[in-house]
């Protein structure tokens, strides 16, 4: 068996393990779907977000709505595809009305993410907005502190920039985060 098929192995057997989980109240919530995360088992480049949105959810899947298709041109820009990238979350259920996951809610889902990560081992982890930044990084820090600076979570170079949610508020913060994922690409070619 390849790789790319033991990681996918691996990734489907704690995914059995998670199908009904009920280890946070997120599950009681508005849960229709848990969004494990999508793409590549054997990425070069992991993106996490904070937790799926309201389509993320009907449809299981990360980064679907506005903000996904924002991500995919952003991406496609920086000469990254989207089928090379693993996406993912830090809670995999959607928190009601879109607002932060609670302490509590990302204390129980992290293991989940750890594990997704150390299956695929990238080179390179994007973390998409202050939420994931912090619960990867144990900081407190702004995202414009931390956005653009080369960090390590357990060896694995770490880049925080904005959510693309957030840059579709602020357009006038898109060159950062395209600036932001050419940072992400010229990493994974130097390793
Ligand atoms: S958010 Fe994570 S810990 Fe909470 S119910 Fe969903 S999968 Fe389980």
């Amino acid at each position: 068996m390849d790789q790319k098929k033991y990681k996918q192995k691996l990734l489907e057997e704690i995914y059995t393990q998670y199908k009904n989980c009920q280890r946070c109240p997120l599950a009681q919530a508005e849960r229709n779907n848990i969004v494990f995360g999508d793409g590549n088992p054997d990425a070069d480049l992991m993106l996490i977000g904070e937790g799926p949105g309201r389509n993320e959810d009907l449809q299981g899947k990360p980064f679907v709505g506005r903000a996904g298709k924002l991500l995919d041109e952003l991406l496609e820009s920086a000469n990254l595809k989207r089928g090379d990238i693993f996406i993912g979350n830090i809670v995999k259920c959607r928190p009601p009305n879109n607002r932060l996951p609670l302490p509590n809610e990302i204390a129980e889902c992290l293991p989940l993410l750890e594990k997704q990560i150390k299956i695929i081992r990238p080179k390179v982890i994007c973390t998409l907005g202050s939420c994931s930044t912090r619960t990867l990084l144990g900081n407190d820090k702004k995202i414009t502190q931390s956005r653009g600076k080369l960090f390590k979570w357990n060896n694995i170079v770490t880049i925080p920039t904005f959510h693309p949610a957030y840059i579709l508020r602020n357009p006038k913060k898109m060159p950062d985060l395209f600036e932001d994922l050419r940072l992400a690409a010229q990493n994974i070619k130097n390793k």
